[in-house]
Formats: structure tokens, C-alpha cells, sequence
């Protein structure tokens, strides 16, 4: 398994201005390029491969004199930034975005392959032409881990860097513990068929309203102003802050549930929540759910829990008594069946049918509910 492992960088001043250097190199790189495989579509409809791009690259630098600016940039890791726009290609031609040109604000991490032009010794992280930069290893590196990538972060709170590294497969048989349904809402987090449930911590609400009122005083200041740039920096902080309380937030409601459950069935995010709830995808929430599945997956084979994936389909109106459709509005928080007479919170009927369709168990299905 590849695990990242985060850690602060203390560059001093000189190591600061040298880093900025590289960022702008990457992102001149970056720029450059896709203005030319815009321009190789438009005049020759024709395609760019990454390999030819990374060979054009190569040439190019090694003909430079020592002294070209550009040259901070080491080759691999312009080669990462040549991948990265491939990767934005790809997701181009999958339905994403059109690749966009990026700026200074846009463009705040580079990638090194371990051991080139980068290295840990101790506390410090020796990267090619800037120097070697303080890490706080708050945490110490794993003994048996071998660092693999590493990925340097500018962020509104100042220079990170994540280790990508690889630990040995430490298989878990099944840990024989209980087996449970999630299912993921609005109005609270998510809901487990055991009557248990999990809600928005109330940090959450607090931050937001303090960055509603961040963005509000970024709005009134004047253009250009020395003042305007001072709020624009407390908006980016606010944002960083609430994504790192959330993340942590996540953590910790996974592993609870990985250690806790031996078995978890969930519904398939992008045809249940997304679904519903139209108008929020793409929104906070949804990505925050987004999180939660992913972190789930990632942490349930060590633990020795397995996670299924179901289609929600009717989940929410079949009875998870008797399986008979009991259709009910959104706003009806409780599904009080006619048929067999459960009268039971709606998430967890809900949380209910997942688990029935996760374990398969033999009974009644709720119909249109197989996947
Ligand atoms: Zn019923």
C-alpha cells in the first residue's frame, strides 16, 4: 500500500525565493506547453503525446546554457508537469473542463521522483537548486516505508510537502465483527442500521460563518489595495483550515467505523446522493461524502472490514420490514409502513435496506433495488 504523510517545510528566506523560482519555472512549463498542443490542434488537428512532449523537454533543456532560469526546474520534474497536463487532457476527453492556462494562484505544487534532485536526511529535505529545507516531522517516517514520490505544496499557510510512500502489505483476516448499513443525508451525516448515527460537528458551522464573513470584507475592500490583498490571504486561510478540520473529521468517523464493524455496506454515491440532490453536487457536502467513501475503502482491508457498494435505488421507500414500497416526500423523516406497521426513523430504514442489500441476506429485497 502507498501511504502520504504530510509534513510542514520551514524553508529560510534565500530557500523561499528559490522555491517560488521553481513553481514558476513548473508553471511557465506547464503554460508553454499547452499553449503548444492548442496550437499543434488548431492549425494540424493533431495530438500530443505526453512522450513526445517529455522528449521536446528533454532536448530543450539539456541544449540550454546553465544560466536559463528555467533551468531550476529539474528534468523529472518538468516531466511530472507534462504529466499533469496529460492527466487534465485525458479527464478533457472523458467529458471534464477544457485544460486552462494557469496562474500564479493556480499553480501550487511540484512533483520531484525520489532520490532525483530530491532527498530526506533527518529532519531535512534536500531538493536540487533550492537547498536543503527544515521538515517538522510531527510525526516520525514510517521504519519500513520506502518514499516513493514526493510532492511540494504552497499553501495560504505556508510550504508543505507529501511524501508518497510505500509500506508492505500487512493483510488482516476478517475481524469478525458486526455488520452494518450507512446510509448518507443531508440533514444528518450518515445514519447506521444499528440506530446509531453521525452528524455535522459543530466546528464546521462556526468556520463557515466566520469565512461567510471573510468574504464579505474581501468583497468591500478597494482593487489593489494593500488591504484587499491582506483579505484575500484570511479567505484562503479560513478555506485551508476547514478543509483540514473536515479531512480530520473523516479520519476519525472511518476508523471508528473500520475497527468497529466487520462489514459495511454503503450506497453507491454516484447513483444515490448525487442523484437526489441535484442542485448540491459538486457542492462541500458531496465532497465531504466523497471523502468519506474514499477513506473508508482505503482503511477497511487493514482493519479487516469489508465495504459493499450498492445501489440505493429505493432504499428510502422500500420497507426494510417487509420490503413493500411505502412512498414518502422528502421532508416525511419517518417511514411509518401500512403493511406490517414499523414505524422507524427514515435514514434508517434506509441505513436498513443497504445493509440487507450489502449482506444479501435471503429475504425479501426491496424491489427495483438489485444491482
Ligand atoms: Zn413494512
Amino acid at each position: 500500500v502507498i501511504r502520504t504523510y504530510q509534513y510542514r517545510l520551514y524553508p529560510r528566506k534565500h530557500e523561499k525565493i528559490a522555491l517560488e523560482a521553481v513553481f514558476q519555472s513548473a508553471r511557465f512549463l506547464y503554460n508553454h506547453t499547452l499553449a503548444y498542443r492548442r496550437k499543434c490542434w488548431s492549425e494540424s488537428r493533431q495530438h500530443v503525446s505526453y512522450k513526445e512532449l517529455s522528449g521536446m523537454w528533454r532536448d530543450w533543456r539539456n541544449e540550454q546554457p546553465d544560466d536559463n532560469p528555467l533551468r531550476v526546474l529539474n528534468m523529472t520534474a518538468g516531466q511530472q508537469v507534462l504529466r499533469r497536463l496529460e492527466k487534465t487532457y485525458n479527464a478533457f476527453f472523458r467529458g471534464g473542463g477544457f485544460p486552462r492556462f494557469k496562474g500564479r494562484d493556480r499553480f501550487n505544487s511540484v512533483d520531484y521522483t525520489y532520490g532525483d534532485g530530491c532527498k530526506v536526511t533527518g529532519n531535512r529535505l534536500y531538493i536540487q537548486n533550492v537547498g536543503d529545507l527544515k521538515i517538522k516531522l510531527h510525526r516520525p517516517l514510517p521504519e519500513n516505508g520506502t518514499i516513493k514520490m514526493v510532492n511540494i505544496k504552497r499553501k495560504a499557510s505556508g510550504w508543505y510537502v507529501n511524501l508518497q510512500i510505500e509500506l508492505p502489505n500487512r493483510r488482516v483476516l476478517h475481524n469478525g465483527q458486526s455488520l452494518v448499513g450507512i446510509d448518507m443525508g443531508l440533514s444528518r451525516l450518515l445514519t447506521l442500521s444499528d440506530g446509531t448515527w453521525v452528524d455535522n460537528p459543530r466546528w464546521l458551522k462556526t468556520s463557515l460563518a466566520k469565512l461567510r464573513v471573510a468574504q464579505r470584507t474581501l468583497a468591500r475592500r478597494k482593487m489593489g489595495s494593500k488591504r484587499r490583498r491582506k483579505a484575500r490571504h484570511q479567505v484562503a486561510l479560513l478555506h485551508e483550515h476547514v478543509a483540514n478540520t473536515r479531512r480530520d473529521f473523516w479520519h476519525k468517523v472511518t476508523t471508528y467505523l473500520v475497527n468497529t464493524y466487520g462489514g459495511i455496506g454503503i450506497e453507491d454515491l454516484k447513483l444515490g446522493f448525487m442523484l437526489k440532490n441535484k442542485h448540491l453536487s459538486q457542492s462541500a457536502h458531496d465532497a465531504g461524502l466523497g471523502l468519506f467513501t474514499q477513506l473508508l475503502h482505503s482503511k477497511a482491508e487493514s482493519a479487516g472490514c469489508v465495504v459493499l457498494v450498492v445501489n440505493p435505488k429505493n432504499t428510502s421507500q422500500a420497507c426494510s420490514g417487509c420490503g413493500v414500497t411505502v412512498p414518502k416526500a422528502l421532508s416525511v423523516r419517518v417511514h411509518h409502513c401500512p403493511h406490517c406497521n414499523l414505524v422507524l426513523d427514515r435514514d434508517e430504514n434506509a441505513a436498513r435496506n443497504i445493509f440487507h442489500l450489502a449482506f444479501k441476506s435471503a429475504w425479501t429485497v426491496p424491489s427495483g433495488a438489485v444491482t
